[in-house]
């Protein structure tokens, strides 16, 4: 048995690259670039999961590509808190989860695909 004290995976390096990048260098010389919308979309708290089947209420390719992150923090010593420019600030990707969902061509060899940018477009809003 490991102890559940320290995860395997930690983090070196947690960088705030763009308000639409964070960038994180692991302990075993693994590096991951997240962009904020995939990282919305892939948000593990019980708003956007749903807790009894673990079903994904985010469908892919809502959130648009235009999210920002606001903040990021620390919790405890095995994982981040992440604000988003929609407000939403209730998931905690721990950094087992975050290694799991790493994009980089090594972990996803599928690629990502950028949603749309849908911040704004005109006309959205009926007066
Ligand atoms: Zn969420
Ligand atoms: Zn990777």
């Amino acid at each position: 048995m490991e102890t559940m004290d320290v995860p395997y995976c930690m983090p070196t390096r947690v960088k705030r690259t763009s308000p639409k990048q964070t960038d994180i260098e692991w302990n075993d010389g693994h590096s991951s670039s997240y962009p904020s919308w995939y990282l919305r979309e892939k948000c593990p708290c019980a708003l956007c999961v749903d807790e009894f089947s673990g079903e994904r209420r985010i469908a892919p390719g809502s959130i648009s590509s235009g999210i920002e992150r606001v903040d990021v923090k620390l919790v405890g010593n095995y994982g981040l808190q992440f604000r988003w420019s929609d407000k939403h600030e209730t998931g905690i990707y721990t950094f087992d989860y975050l290694r799991r969902i790493c994009p980089c061509p090594e972990c996803l060899p599928e690629g990502l695909s950028e949603p749309r940018n849908e911040t704004s477009p005109p006309g959205i809003f009926e007066v």
